[in-house]
């Protein structure tokens, strides 16, 4: 990594025109590009799931694998910026800090917390504990350190493949708007903004593809930005799931065939609910996973089209802005409202007596029983009582400062990336739609000056820091305003941090500010996920198919297998719990899972059977071909006495006619 020795000592202001990283410069055509995508899933049964904040959301199975997908950028051998994509509910600090040092090993000096972007896609359906603040690890139980090195290896990995991949590349630019995907959840904030007018839309339509070919012709990529929660999976699921983004994506790579890479980052989603089906039958009588389809299914036909419509644009500079700001020395120290506790309008927690809205000075009938628990988590997480003055009229539940810095992050990284004539603007945290908008503009308002004409906003990146809204909005302190950490001035220090590096584009060479970096610790642990020993009735040996389909299915059945299986703790994807094979005439040669293929996992509690776990294999034959096929299941065994075992088990041969 880049050491680097500016230091801002002042105030955000003293921030113009000295804190950023050098910049490239190259001549027309010289760009060159390479994308990769990695799996960063661990499946390990019961783990606390991140994002919906509900402890009794555990992990049962998977979905669909998750995954981070990375697009490095070139313009000269020694400059290079990397944007990757996470199916995450969030990135942190720690994370890309994890990720960096083993860069750093493989490509010393090239890579720095300025020029690699990580942004998550914000699916509430993966397994938490990644958090370096504990108040977000509490629905996981704690720090979950093979999950945050699973993900680690993986985001790490995709870079270096996306480095290798490098070729001679052409951008090309999609610009449109998308509607029907959305819709804000908080519309009283919103309307209280006196610039909602100005706008026909309530959430921001604004959808940007970055596409990349080969100067050959051949789709490497894309990069996409469209502002929605990744939530179309509920809090009642169980199965990690990349969501509407992950889903969108998919269809996106299916599309194009082998090796192209859609990564579809975030934006201003603060406010913008991917439930459309609000107030209709369908909201109701649709299972998650259409739901998560249908949104899915837009997303991936707009990006399409922008991609078709793109026009051709000559990179002839990359160039990358980062800086940490200490937000408690121009805003409040951080602090979480009691409407936090009630959830969103999308996913309300349901926690009685905590409701949107919740203001000082006003009825918070926070019931007698609910205020010990507070006090006793508030114990175990370290959390100072706050400033309610500076976060006026925020009550407040969860605080940090300088003496309790465990729970809320003090210290933030803001980032810009100018890619030819697109400026990315990278906020460590999820905008609302109109704070996007406002940073959007006035970035804009600046862009003659570095020659930029487009100014994309990516959210969730980088770090995590809750949200951001309006000052009018953080008034009304729905769930937005309640989860915006710093006070009624968060919005205004994003605002000037960023047209601070805007304008600091106009300088090449200069350096980022890493004396700023925060300090990391270690949080607290998991100490809740036991080696448990796995069990079997007498009668039956480890990895037996309890249930197989039939000899011969036709296409368009389901195929459902179920396994006594060892507890599935130590499992990453599909792909290595369940292995499907196609007897080709040199053998059993292995066969890709089809879409929409779900694992399960369950307790079974049978006579004689103590600890017994199966898991359930469920796959569409569709898309499978005429042919005959095989199921090989893969896992470890923990028996009572001695160590861990691995076993494979093989189902029956079964066909599929034509
Ligand atoms: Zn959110």
């Amino acid at each position: 990594m880049r050491k680097t020795k500016l230091i801002c000592l002042v105030a955000v202001s003293c921030l113009i025109g000295n804190g950023s990283l050098a910049l490239a410069t190259a001549s027309a055509s010289t760009l060159r590009a390479g994308f990769s995508k990695k799996d960063i899933t661990f499946f390990a049964s019961g783990r606390g799931m991140m994002g919906y904040g509900d402890l009794a959301q555990k992990t049962r199975g998977i979905e669909s694998r998750l995954f981070a997908r990375t697009a490095v950028l070139e313009t000269s051998g020694t400059e290079r910026l990397a944007i990757t994509v996470v199916d995450l509910c969030f990135v942190v600090s720690l994370l890309k800090d994890a990720v960096l040092k083993k860069l750093d090993l493989a490509q010393p000096g090239s890579w720095s917390s300025a020029n690699l972007m990580i942004l998550a896609t914000h699916t509430h359906s993966g397994p938490g504990g990644i958090a370096q603040h504990d108040i977000y690890n509490v629905t996981s139980q704690g720090f979950d350190t093979k999950n945050f090195e699973t993900i680690a290896s993986g985001i790490a990995a995709s870079v270096l493949e996306a480095t290798e991949r490098l070729v001679p590349a052409q951008m090309k630019l999609g610009l449109g708007e998308l509607r029907g995907a959305s819709i804000n959840r908080s519309l009283e904030p919103y309307h209280a903004n006196p610039d909602a007018k100005l706008y026909a839309d309530e959430t921001d339509p604004t959808h940007t593809v970055l596409g990349f070919v080969s100067r050959e012709g051949r789709p490497l990529g894309l990069v996409d930005f469209f502002a929605v929660h990744n939530t179309s999976m509920s809090k009642h699921n169980r199965l990690i799931s990349g969501d509407n983004k992950g889903w969108a994506a998919r269809k996106v790579e299916e599309s194009f065939g082998r090796d192209f890479v859609a990564a579809f980052g975030n934006a201003n989603e603060g406010d913008a609910s991917p439930n459309i089906f609000k107030g209709s039958s369908d909201e109701k009588d649709l299972e998650d996973l259409e739901k998560t389809l249908r949104v899915a299914a837009k997303q991936a036909k707009h990006a399409l089209e922008l991609w078709q419509q793109a026009v051709p644009v000559e990179i002839d500079s990359l160039k990358s802005r980062h800086r940490w700001v200490e937000m408690p020395r121009f805003a409040c120290e951080p602090a979480m409202g009691e409407s936090f506790a009630a959830g969103a309008d999308d996913g309300p927690s349901g926690i009685p007596g905590f409701f949107e809205g919740m203001r000082q000075g006003e009825l918070r009938p926070l019931p007698q029983y609910g205020a010990p628990l507070v006090a006793a988590v508030r114990a175990i997480v370290g959390s100072s009582r706050g400033d309610e003055k500076c976060q006026y009229p925020k009550p407040i539940l969860f605080a940090g400062d300088a003496r309790h810095p465990r729970i809320l992050p003090r210290t933030l990284p803001f980032q810009v990336f100018a890619i030819g004539p697109v400026l990315i603007v990278a906020a460590p945290a999820e905008l609302t739609t109109m704070s996007g908008r406002r940073i959007r503009e006035a970035v804009l308002s600046q862009a003659a000056s570095i020659s930029a004409s487009h100014v994309v906003i990516a959210g969730l990146a980088n770090d995590y820091s809750g949200y951001v809204s309006t000052p009018e909005e953080y008034a009304f302190q729905h769930y937005e305003g309640a989860h915006t950490l710093y006070g009624p001035k968060t919005f205004d220090v994003h605002l000037a941090t960023f047209l601070d590096l805007a304008q600091s584009l106009r300088v090449a060479g200069l350096e980022d500010v890493e004396d700023l970096a925060p300090l990391y610790f270690r949080p607290l642990g998991n100490f809740l996920y036991p080696t448990k020993v796995d069990g079997k009735a007498p009668w039956e040996r480890v990895g037996k198919f309890l249930r197989q389909p039939p000899p011969s299915s036709s296409r368009g059945d389901e195929l459902s297998f179920v396994v006594r299986s060892g507890l599935p703790s130590r499992f990453r994807d599909q792909g290595s719990i369940f292995v499907l094979e196609k007897k080709r005439s040199t053998g059993w040669v292995r066969h890709e899972l089809p879409s929409l293929t779900q694992i399960e996992w369950s307790r079974e509690k049978i006579p004689l059977c103590f600890n017994c776990s199966r898991l359930e294999l469920r796959m569409p034959s569709s898309g499978l071909g005429s042919g005959e096929y095989r199921v090989l299941q893969r896992g470890l065994w923990q028996p009572l006495v001695g160590s861990a075992r691995s076993y494979q088990s093989e189902s029956r041969a079964f066909s599929i006619a034509k």
